[in-house]
């Protein structure tokens, strides 16, 4: 039998965040991190409530993974319905990973970009895989591993808690061992601190306390752009006496068998490097539990399958099917810096891939040109990405301005009376045309 012979659990809104949106539960034998997502702070809301879904204390009876499954499922559905009843908040969600111990039996329920890692014998194993878009290109060949740590879409996610009523959890479960060491953490750990480095990090002694803080501070001495939660935990034996190890960890459970699989292909899975476990990668494929009808199932799968053929139709698609967490920067009609969300493309018939989420006070003429590009390339972004990089447009064109201000000032001591610029009427007149689409539109009313 284990036991947790040792947890800590620590946050940090990190170096670029006002506040922070992650959220975690820490009560042995059941772990949890939580990072949300959504405008005016209601990414805590939705946090919070995939957490606080814990509470009570869990139904022993309950198979674990059932258990995960099913408060991840109440979680998704309070969230959706939280955010149906409040304009502010729609939209709103949550990753939620989460563990619990069951005698021997370690059991993992992921839904995001959150991750569970376990560190074995030095070695450090990514248990969970992201349900990002780069991720599902990394898969398909179309980026390496480097590229994809690298990625600046990195922190889209296509499946989260709470935009939709129904969600798929994915569960598995693995043999644990005396001496594991187990890490769940949002992405403002991972995106700023590489494999490698955890690695190191984890290996590097002491105690959780100290390693959750090394954790930390690597993730900020990197930048810390994103809110950073960790989790550790580490199992002993309960009666001290070496465990009779099986040779690799082994994911076994109701849901896998389920799901057809073997004592031996899951064996198999659990061979495979990090990140490819059989239960997530195949169930993925197979699970919707009507996938060969249509419904529910089968369009969580299609919207998929479609990222996976072709970029801008899967795009396309999953707008429709439910991916809104896609945004992009562009000028609204008066030319202003302004934050859009969905794709940034028309179709015939007027209609509209976009919305307008909100404009900054800063007009695209004045960005310094060097910086233009990233308002009219469109590139798809996250919520936090976009408006991080909206922040940081606004600071770098105040400071330009600024420094063309005292640089105007020191060359004539004299001030101008009045008018300024704006009466001048010379150089600034700007493109009378105004109204710009955000987008490229291709399709404007007329094409066929
Ligand atoms: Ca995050």
């Amino acid at each position: 039998m284990l036991r947790v012979a040792e947890a800590v659990e620590r946050t940090d809104t990190g170096r670029q965040r006002d506040a922070n949106e992650d959220s975690y539960f820490a009560r042995a034998p059941v772990f949890a991190v939580a990072d949300g997502m959504g405008g005016a702070r209601a990414g805590e809301v939705a946090s919070r409530i995939a957490v606080d879904a814990f509470e009570p204390e869990r139904d022993s009876s309950l198979q674990p993974e059932r258990y995960l499954e099913q408060t991840a499922h109440a979680a998704n559905l309070a969230i959706f319905e939280r955010a149906k009843g409040d304009e502010t908040r729609s939209g709103m969600g949550t990753t939620l990973t989460s563990a619990v111990l069951d005698g021997d039996s370690l059991s993992i329920g992921h839904v995001g970009d959150s991750r569970a890692y376990l560190f074995r014998d030095g070695e450090l194993t990514q248990l969970t895989r992201d349900h990002s878009l780069v991720e599902e290109w990394r898969r398909q060949g179309r980026l390496t591993a480097e590229q994809a740590e690298a990625h600046p879409q990195r922190s889209i996610i296509t499946r989260a808690l709470g935009p939709e009523p129904e969600v798929e959890v994915d569960t598995f479960t693995l043999t644990a061992r005396d001496g594991d060491l187990f890490l769940l953490c949002s992405d403002g750990l991972t995106t700023m601190v590489p494999d490698g480095d955890l690695g190191s990090l984890l290996g590097s002694g002491g105690t959780l306390d100290q390693l959750s803080r090394r954790l930390i501070d690597a993730a900020n001495e990197r930048g810390g752009r994103d809110n950073i939660t960790v989790v550790l935990f580490r199992l002993a034996s309960s009666d001290r006496e070496a465990a009779p190890a099986s040779e690799d960890a082994t994911l076994v459970g109701v849901a896998a068998e389920r799901e057809g699989f073997s004592a031996e292909a899951v064996r198999a899975g659990a061979r495979e490097p990090a990140g490819v476990g059989v239960p997530t990668t195949t169930r993925r494929a197979a699970a919707p539990a009507a996938s060969d009808d249509d419904g529910p199932g089968a369009r969580r799968w299609i919207s998929r399958t479609i990222v996976g053929l072709l970029i801008a139709a899967a795009l396309v698609a999953a707008a429709y099917f439910g991916l809104r967490q896609v945004y992009f920067i562009g000028t609204d009609e008066g030319n202003r810096i302004a934050l859009f969300r969905g794709l940034p493309y028309d179709l015939p018939l007027g209609i509209d891939l976009y919305s307008e989420r909100s404009s900054a006070p800063i007009m695209l003429d004045d960005v310094p040109e060097d910086r233009r590009s990233v308002v009219v390339d469109h590139e798809l972004r996250s919520y936090d990405d976009a408006v991080s990089l909206i922040e940081d447009l606004e600071k770098t064109t105040r400071e330009a301005q600024d420094a063309a201000e005292a640089a105007a000032q020191s060359q004539s001591p004299t001030a101008p009376g009045s008018g300024g610029p704006s009466s001048a009427g010379g150089s600034g007149s700007g493109s009378s045309g105004g109204g710009e689409a955000p987008a490229g539109s291709d399709g404007g009313g007329a094409g066929g």
